[in-house]
């Protein structure tokens, strides 16, 4: 081995886990280091409070006064807490959180040489921070370039502990001076407003105006990551700069026996965890489970779900915070969606559902599905939004990263499905049929004497996109390294729409409402039949069969994105108030232009490191076959040594070649969406071929990049 990767190696090797935490009751910690609109509710007292909680709600506004004494109560907290600054925290469309820290010190003409802490409550709601650098997809220019920052109250404020300098983040959105969106959490917030608006409204006409009250989203992401060792990640440039490995050949064992999946997760990985879940804790991060996931190296964490906001805050800060504990730990996290070729690659589950005030989940079924009007009017709504809207919920997850998910063979595919399992499709076929509302419960199983276990109403199919689980639906197509702000925004935009397009129809029927709603059910489920999909979504007969239905298969992103581009597809996002015209086609840019960039910048790390690591190591080998063949003269030996000599030089051939064409294409294409995906993915791919290949037949000694066995077995 090169004596850099051998350090890093046996550094990996002998790195002793770092348990720096204790058993502490979650409870005893949840929280602390955040405050919570409830607290601030109790802080203001009985009049102003309820104002406040109204204001939260999104019924209402503070007057200067309000706003200024809840500044007050915050900056209070917040010093008391030791932070020193504060920073509204937010989510442009970088996809990475963004913050501009203010000292809380001020100075008052009272007395200006006394300076204290002070956050004002203008400053509180709104900040304009100078940020004309984000992307904004043809919404500002530069010289138009004004952005505010306007909180969202119902997400908590939490201060951040950095080694020690704590400021306090207020969660916030972000949109132009002339009222665009810049971020993604505005149109979130909008999407919500229209679930709770239209399906309320629908869900009071199923009940025959029975009000129920404002219903909204809830929302549980498990993350899927992997952790390597930081010091074997510092000597691929790969992972410093795109996230992933770009070339690596497979090591012998890599997931085939499965064994890492719930396996005891090893010490250090283990130290790492805890510390991040006391974090996140502290936080208010309601962290629930961890466990190893299938490949070697990849974890996933899930926290107790909550509003769907809150859910996506919650998920940034996870990221945000398992990232620098990793850090502190000697270990790096990985959100790509596919960081190592060969293994699987990591997804974001939402579980997504949709509750009523009084705490109802509209996506139980209950003991009796089939009697359950509610839940199957709930049904209707989703199947309508995934049938309808199939593209553009398509379009909610399409990235660089999740390219290599969907589509490959081992994740959901690119065709978006709805998964219902037996006993709940037998529900909803049979309606669909026309039959008599049936629904067989399931029998106990029965272990051994004594030992029974109670059934789920349906099976798990890993394979579906989007599963019914129990009471909630789960969209697995998600990257791990989304912010889900997206996909939710249009997953739920799709949901109202279909809302308001079942209640008109409803509506319209007059005579018995019990019967409309049933024949409007019934009607759905007929109609929307082609979403619905049982079987093995891996199998190339899925494929085939989804064609036949006229379901998209987008395999590329610039193919699942083209939707964006088509007014008469995503008018209904203007009419429900959730994206503007003008909003969805700057997304579209800017989602096409990081696409194009990110797969720019992968293209020139791997044509740095094929022609300046792989491509030496090949020369060094060539040197070391070339001399022994010298040595060897007319001696047994020699005519596998000239073999030997062949294959290397042919390898080292085509890798020259492949790194040339690739130099040669990337110019070519330059950032044009459409090029990049099919020309640079290809060409990206020879080089890695050639590459791949060069790591069997050069020396162990002589190769310079921590292999897959090492970055996936060693130090973890
Ligand atoms: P799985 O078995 O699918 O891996 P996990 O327990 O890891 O399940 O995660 C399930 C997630 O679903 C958790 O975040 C959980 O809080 C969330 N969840 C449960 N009920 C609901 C609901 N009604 N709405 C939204 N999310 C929910
Ligand atoms: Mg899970």
């Amino acid at each position: 081995m090169t004596t850099h990767r051998v350090s890093a190696v046996l550094a990996a090797v002998h790195a002793p886990p770092q348990v720096e935490t204790e058993g502490v009751a979650a409870s005893a910690l949840f929280g602390s280091l955040s405050l919570r609109p409830f607290q601030i509710v109790e802080a203001l007292g009985a009049k102003d409070g309820e104002v406040f909680a109204l204001f939260v709600a999104g019924k209402g506004r503070l007057d200067t006064a309000l706003a200024n004494r809840v500044g007050d109560i915050v900056t209070d907290w917040a010093v008391k807490n030791g932070a020193t600054h504060y920073t509204h925290w937010f989510h442009p469309l970088t996809g990475v959180p963004a913050e501009k820290h203010d000292a809380f010190l001020s100075r008052t003409s009272a007395a200006p040489n006394a300076p204290i802490e002070k956050l004002p409550g203008a400053l509180l709601l709104q900040s304009e921070p100078d940020a004309s650098s984000f992307p904004s997809g043809g919404l500002r220019a530069t010289h138009t370039a004004r952005g505010y920052c306007v909180w969202d109250p119902s997400s908590a404020l939490f201060i951040r502990d950095d080694g020690g300098a704590r400021t306090l983040c207020m969660p916030a959105t972000y949109v132009s001076w002339r009222g665009h969106a810049l971020d993604s959490k505005a149109p979130l917030l909008r999407a919500m407003d229209a679930v709770s608006r239209e399906l309320s409204a629908y869900i009071n006409v199923v009940n025959n105006n029975t009000a129920c009250g404002a219903i909204a989203g809830t929302l549980g992401l498990e993350q899927e990551y992997f952790v390597v060792d930081k010091g074997l990640a510092a000597l691929r440039p790969d992972l410093l700069a795109t996230g992933r490995t770009l070339l690596g050949a497979s090591p012998p064992r890599g997931q085939q026996l499965e064994d890492h999946y719930f396996a005891v997760l090893p010490a250090r990985v283990q130290a790492f965890i805890a510390d991040a879940e006391q974090q996140l804790l502290r936080l208010g991060v309601p962290v629930k489970t961890q466990h190893g996931e299938v490949a070697p190296a990849q974890y996933e964490t899930a926290p107790i779900f909550e509003g769907i906001n809150i859910a996506v805050d919650h998920n940034v800060l996870t990221m945000e915070i398992l990232r620098r504990a990793a850090d502190a730990h000697g270990l790096v996290c990985l959100f790509h969606e596919k960081p190592f070729a060969g293994v699987n690659g990591s997804g974001k589950h939402n579980n997504w559902s949709v509750t009523t005030a009084e705490g109802i989940n509209l996506l139980e079924p209950g003991l009796e599905p089939h009697n359950n009007i509610p839940f199957l009017a709930t049904l209707a709504v989703v199947f309508t939004a995934m049938d309808t809207h199939n593209d553009l919920v398509r379009a909610g997850i399409a990235s660089a990263g999740n390219e290599h998910r969907l589509g490959a063979n081992e994740a959901p595919p690119a065709i978006l499905s709805v998964y219902l399992g037996t006993a709940l499709d037998r529900v909803v076929s049979g309606i669909a049929g026309g039959e008599t509302r049936t629904f067989e419960a399931m029998a106990d199983i029965r272990v051994a004497s004594g030992l029974f276990a109670k059934p789920d109403l349906t099976d798990r199919n890993r394979t579906t996109p989007f599963a019914f689980t129990g009471n909630k639906f789960e969209f697995r197509a998600v990257g791990a390294s989304e912010n889900c702000g997206w996909p939710m925004t249009l997953l739920n935009a799709a949901v109202a729409d279909a809302a308001r397009t079942l209640r008109a129809r409803i509506e319209a029927m007059g005579g018995d409402r019990t019967a409309a709603v049933l024949e409007v059910v019934r009607d759905v489920f007929q109609k929307t039949a082609r979403v619905r999909f049982e079987g093995n979504n891996y199998s190339p007969e899925w494929l085939a069969e989804a064609a036949r239905r006229g379901l998209g298969n987008h395999v590329t992103t610039p193919a699942a994105l083209a939707v964006l581009g088509d007014p008469a597809r995503t008018a209904f996002l203007g009419e429900l108030g959730v994206l503007s015209a003008e909003e969805i086609h700057a997304r579209h840019e800017i989602l096409l232009e990081k696409y194009a960039k990110q797969l720019q910048i992968e293209a020139q790390a791997l044509a740095e490191i094929a022609g300046t690591q792989v491509a030496s190591a090949a020369l060094q080998q060539l040197n070391r076959l070339g001399s022994a063949r010298a040595s060897l003269g007319g001696l047994a030996g020699g005519k596998r040594l000239d073999a030997q000599l062949d294959q290397l030089g042919g390898a080292y051939d085509a890798l020259s070649g492949a790194i040339e064409n690739l130099n040669t294409v990337s110019a070519d294409v330059g950032f044009d969406p459409e090029a990049v995906a099919e020309r640079l993915r290809p060409a990206m791919a020879a080089v890695r071929a050639a590459a791949d290949a060069l790591e069997l037949l050069v020396g162990d000694d002589l190769w310079p990049l921590p292999k897959y066995r090492e970055l996936l077995f060693v130090g973890i």
